[in-house]
């Protein structure tokens, strides 16, 4: 049930096992994209607020970076065994406050608990390695530490799959977290921090701090945080990487995107068009692996966009928690105003509209119905821009030579897709597109928890990626041991 604006409940911060109401007097209104109903408020955080939770965690860390790293990887099953069993409630949460379907709710909740499967391994991430004889009598061994307090800043179209990609692998190593979640979409992770509770976490090592900029600014300027991870768009993730850095700490930002898609004349048309409609409208478009561009040859583009369009029109929309609903809403009303500002720049600097999403629209929610521009060029805002809605761009191109070199024009390198199955244009495409995550014949390549999530370009600053074993590396710090051990003397 969703409460009335008079009722609303405000959220807590999660400080040292508590919830604690904020001191503030900023707060921002959560609402549902899909109905508009006010959900809840969320505190814009003091940075006073962020300094006690920087306290509280480092204190945590003393003790917690001492336990024994089997015993935390246990913690890690057992909260994996309640997301489990919670699963059905996490993933109507993302609809409720995301917008996405109930389908795509229950894969992010998959992928988050993917991401607690992968933590769970930490005694063998964390091994270090060993060489008994780099001179004689000589050996040398590497160890790896958990560095203190880590901030995780997240965006608001992952409510659950994002912060896993932080939180779960940072406290299996040894450090202690601070959340900061979306203000948009803050509702889920209260779930993390019950059933983190309940799973065993020693309290102070898991907390989130609700806000914006001034928790943000908390998290880069405080000399007891010393590691940030961040996911958002280009400019915040610009900013928090130099700030962060700037005060001397470690920073990963993952950032904005806009990914293409090669379609060549021998590809499967169906499944190209099954998989890039699912990639361009599904989540309303609002994620960072979403296929922004299709690039098609010339050769099969009538036949080829004649199928997008037939498909697109068809896809249901509405409120996510319905059945057989496959489009949502978009986050916001400016996210809605801006798509349409998109929409329109398009038409004036001359794509063809095809399929109008401003036709489909609703003001019962933030609703924009699928949209696509044909004859787009790289000149145009549409192509050159990060929209995150359900709006694609076409581009026609004579081979796959062509369209290379178009879609790494791009100052955006997170994503692109090929679908064809000559084996030489695949490994072509794959030697030469500017991308860090690349897909053969399927439409979203998002990587799981072991692999990095590793974009290239502006949809990332930093050196070591999200998941995989590099964050394995940037949650750790270590300690190479270099030690003259001579032979015991025996006496017969
Ligand atoms: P956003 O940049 O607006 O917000 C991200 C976080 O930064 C939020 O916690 C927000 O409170 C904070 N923030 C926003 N403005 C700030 C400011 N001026 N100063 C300090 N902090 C600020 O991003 P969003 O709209 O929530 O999410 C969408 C963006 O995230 C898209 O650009 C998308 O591509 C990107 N994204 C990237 C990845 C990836 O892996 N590369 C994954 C998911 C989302």
């Amino acid at each position: 049930m969703v409460e009335t604006a008079s009722k609303v409940r405000t959220l807590k911060n999660y400080i040292n096992g508590k919830w604690v109401v904020s001191k503030t007097s900023e707060y921002e209104e959560v609402v549902n994209p899909a109905t508009k109903d006010v959900l809840c408020r969320v505190p814009l955080s003091t940075k006073q607020e962020l300094h006690y939770a920087a306290e509280i965690a480092k204190e945590a860390f003393h003790v917690w970076s001492t336990v024994a790293v089997p015993r935390r990887a246990r913690i890690l099953f057992s909260f994996q065994q309640l997301l489990q069993q919670h699963k059905e409630e996490l993933a109507q949460l993302i609809t409720l406050e995301n917008g996405k379907n109930l389908t795509e709710a229950r894969g992010e909740v998959q992928r988050g608990i993917e991401n607690v499967e992968f933590a769970a391994s930490a005694p063998s991430l964390m091994m270090g390695d060993a060489l008994p004889a780099i001179a004689t009598n000589v050996e040398a061994s590497n160890y790896r530490y958990p560095i203190g307090v880590v901030g995780g800043i997240t965006p608001f179209n992952f409510p659950m799959m994002v912060p896993c990609w932080m939180f779960p692998m940072a406290i299996a190593l040894g450090n202690t977290f601070i959340l900061k979640p979306s203000e948009r979409t803050p509702l889920l992770v209260e779930k993390f921090a019950d059933l983190l509770k309940e799973a065993g976490l020693p309290d102070g090592v898991f907390n989130i701090v609700y806000g914006a900029h001034d928790v943000v600014n908390g998290i880069l300027d405080h000399p007891e945080i010393k590691a940030v991870s961040f996911v958002g768009s280009k400019p915040v993730g610009e900013y928090v990487f130099k700030r962060g850095s700037e005060n001397l700490k470690r920073v990963q930002a993952l950032t904005g995107a806009n990914n293409h898609t090669v379609v060549l004349r021998d590809a499967d048309l169906d499944t190209a068009v099954n998989d890039i409609v699912g990639a361009a409208f599904g989540s309303a478009g609002e994620r960072c692996m979403a296929c922004a561009v299709v690039t098609v040859e010339d050769a099969i583009a009538d036949a080829f966009i004649a199928k997008l369009t037939e498909k697109a029109e068809s896809l249901k929309m509405g409120k996510g928690i319905d059945d057989g609903v496959f489009l949502g809403p978009v986050i916001r009303e400016d996210n809605k105003k801006r798509t349409f500002s998109y929409i329109e720049s398009g038409i004036e600097e001359g794509a063809t509209l095809l399929l109008d999403g401003r036709e489909r629209a609703s003001d019962d929610g933030y609703f924009v119905g699928p949209t696509i521009f044909d004859n787009v060029t790289t000149e145009m805002k549409i192509w050159k821009d990060e929209i995150f809605a359900p709006v694609l761009s076409i581009v026609r191109v004579k081979h796959l030579k062509e369209a290379i070199a178009t879609a790494n024009q791009s100052e955006f390198a997170n994503g692109a897709c090929v679908f064809t199955k000559d084996a030489q244009a695949i490994r072509y495409f794959r030697e030469n597109i500017d991308a860090g995550m690349l897909g053969v014949n399927l439409g979203v390549p998002a990587p799981m928890a072991f692999f990095p999530f590793s974009g290239w370009k502006s949809s990332f600053f930093g050196t070591l990626h999200a998941n995989g074993k590099d964050s394995v590396d940037f949650y750790t710090r270590k300690k190479v041991v270099t030690a003259r051990l001579v032979d015991p003397v025996f006496e017969d």
